[in-house]
């Protein structure tokens, strides 16, 4: 439970609420886990491999975004 501090995806104000102070947008967690360098890169090379899958991952963040 490090990651608590959330984002607002319209003005990026950084908050702990769920909901942005300013401009009420709901915020999302940018960091759910610790960054690790070596899963992004697993990452991109699975989209070099499997372009299809970008399409599915961009629509599952954009959930996330809207939730
Ligand atoms: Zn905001």
């Amino acid at each position: 439970m490090r990651w608590r501090i959330r984002k607002c995806p319209k003005c990026k104000t950084y908050t702990l609420s769920e909901t942005c102070p300013r401009c009420g947008t709901k915020t999302f967690v940018p960091h759910p886990h610790r960054f690790s360098p070596e899963d992004r890169y697993v990452e991109y090379r699975l989209w070099s491999k499997y372009p299809q899958l970008i399409e599915k991952v961009t629509q599952r963040k954009e959930k996330v975004h809207l939730l």
